[in-house]
């Protein structure tokens, strides 16, 4: 189980999460290549540690963990650990 983002970061991206996450396991970074063009930012599940620290920080209420993420955004799942198979980051 890890942290996932949500529908409600889609065109905000404001990295308050990032800045927050002590693994390093969110992105784009605001200094990485791509990050104008992610409409989203996104929870490696593999490296988050479940520590509920972003969850505190999204200004959007964007960030759940996966048991808590509401139905209709359960393809995030997906959408999170789908950006790291096309990713070198993480
Ligand atoms: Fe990072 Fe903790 Fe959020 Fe996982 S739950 S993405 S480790 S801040």
């Amino acid at each position: 189980m890890a942290y996932v983002i949500a529908q409600p970061c889609i065109g905000v991206k404001d990295t308050a999460c990032v800045d927050i996450c002590p693994c390093d396991c969110i992105h784009p970074t605001k200094n990485e290549a791509g990050f104008a063009d992610s409409p989203m930012l996104h929870i490696d599940p593999d490296h988050c540690i479940n520590c509920g620290m972003c969850q505190e920080e999204c200004p959007v209420r964007a960030i759940f963990p996966e048991e808590d993420l509401p139905a209709e955004w359960a393809s995030f799942v997906e959408r999170n650990a789908a950006y790291y198979r096309k990713s070198p980051v993480g």
